[in-house]
């Protein structure tokens, strides 16, 4: 499958506990599936994430608009992300994928950590 950013370069697969994932070697953009960014983030995404930050993009930047790399002639929507308000995620209405630009994941994560934390430690505040 190749990236829909630069629609020339075929996508790297990467597995995180039972998520493959597609990752784009040249934007560092990632391809999610139907419910795998809900399956990422239930479990813990943090192998993904070194290269996401490094390559951290623009913050709230939606960018042009571009086509699902599934159904092709189909173009994703831009959504504010309900997780990380304020990212923008290109979502797919047909197949439900979702592109996630370089470092998007790395602040969608990092939401669902926090949280994480915070429930754990509740009991002591
Ligand atoms: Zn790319
Ligand atoms: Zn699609």
């Amino acid at each position: 499958m190749n990236c829909p950013k630069c629609s020339a370069t075929e996508m790297m697969q990467e597995t995180v506990e039972d998520v493959t994932i597609d990752r784009c070697p040249s934007c560092h953009g990632i391809w999610l599936d139907m419910l795998e960014l809900e399956k990422l983030l239930a479990t813990d995404p943090r192998p993904l994430l070194e290269e996401d930050r490094v390559f951290e993009a623009a913050p709230n930047v939606a960018g042009p608009r571009i086509n699902c790399p599934r159904c092709q002639g189909t173009y994703l929507l831009k959504l504010n992300s309900r997780e990380h308000p304020g990212t923008i995620v290109d979502s797919c209405t047909v197949c439900y994928g979702t592109w996630l630009d370089a470092g998007e994941l790395a602040r969608l994560a990092n939401v669902h950590l926090r949280d994480r934390l915070r429930m754990l430690f509740r009991t002591r505040r």
